[in-house]
């Protein structure tokens, strides 16, 4: 990005922040035992009126480099605790995950303030989950005390993206975790490549055998929701089950998916692997 394309897409973001026009989403992952809601992700959405829509991927990583992390963590947060509220008003029993920045996992005061402000809305404490990414710059490992502080509140963690970048086999031994998120990649390709199947099979069961949930992301095709089940994830997400809803979307998308589940399911010998293309190696 050249540097006026950042000071500008900076100034929008900064506006976007204090004219409160950042939105959350909210995509469920849900059990692969009986197709049952488990939790939501809130995924942050910011729709600028020169620049259109502007993906997380884009703002976050610039909103860490200026200073503004914080911010954006904090609004998140209370955004999503106050719509967890409501759903539980509605009678809509979920967690809720939230992605966090490890950068605002330095202060060793934010897990008390996490719990306040789930007090003040009395939302349970143990049933958030904040999804982690180990960046370049800052090794998860040096945030082991608030990470702790989390967990001894009941809060959960998730470490996002595994097997890519720089999350690595040392953290899921030292660190507190409770779930393991198998990157998209893996799936995208778990029908064509034996590997892929592989490397999802061994995930999964280190994450088991250390007692952790393992959730795969990015399922898209019935074919791929039926083989991350048979290698026993426990959890799925994706736009097959369902696209990033709108809050008042989840209600209805929560009635219409409790009646597709069983579909999902069904003709269970189909072939999964019929159409398999050989590996590198040649083998199924
Ligand atoms: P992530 O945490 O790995 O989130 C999953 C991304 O995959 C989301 O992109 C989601 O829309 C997309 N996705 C979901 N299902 C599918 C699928 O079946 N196929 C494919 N191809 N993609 C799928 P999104 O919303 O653009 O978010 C990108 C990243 O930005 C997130 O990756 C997360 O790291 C970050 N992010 C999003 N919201 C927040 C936030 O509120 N705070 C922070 N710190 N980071 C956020
Ligand atoms: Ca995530
Ligand atoms: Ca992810």
């Amino acid at each position: 990005m050249t540097r006026t394309g950042e000071a500008r897409l900076l100034s929008g973001f900064e506006t976007a922040l204090a004219e409160h026009r950042l939105h959350m989403v909210y995509q469920p992952k849900v059990a692969l035992r009986d197709g049952h809601l488990i939790r939501v992700e809130a995924l942050v959405r910011w729709e600028d009126p020169e620049l259109g829509a502007v993906e997380p991927s884009r703002f976050v990583p610039l909103a860490e480099r200026h200073g503004l992390i914080d911010d954006l963590t904090q609004w998140g947060l209370r955004t999503i605790l106050k719509q967890w509220r409501r759903w539980r008003d509605e009678g809509i029993e979920t967690c809720v995950a939230f992605n966090i920045s490890a950068l605002s996992l330095e202060h060793l005061d934010f897990p008390d303030l996490v719990e306040r402000m789930c007090r003040a809305l009395d939302v349970p404490t143990d049933q958030l989950v904040l999804e982690l990414t180990e960046g370049a710059t800052q090794p998860l490992i040096k945030l082991m005390d608030t990470l702790t502080r989390f967990r001894i509140k009941g809060i959960g963690l998730a470490i996002d993206d595994f097997g890519t970048g720089y999350s690595s086999l040392m953290q899921l031994r030292q660190l507190p975790f409770t779930e393991v998120k198998i990157d998209k990649a893996f799936v995208a390709d778990i029908t064509r490549s034996r590997d892929c199947r592989l490397i999802v099979q061994s995930i999964v069961d280190l994450a088991h055998g250390l007692g952790l949930t393992a959730t795969a992301e990015g399922v898209e095709t019935i074919e791929q929701l039926r083989l991350v089940r048979e290698l026993g994830c426990d959890l799925a997400q994706g736009f097959l089950i369902s696209q990033p809803l709108e809050p008042s979307k989840m209600g209805e998308w929560h009635r219409s998916f409790r009646s597709a589940w069983p579909k999902m399911l069904a003709d269970d010998d189909l072939e999964l692997w019929s159409d398999v293309e050989p590996d590198a190696l040649g083998q199924r």
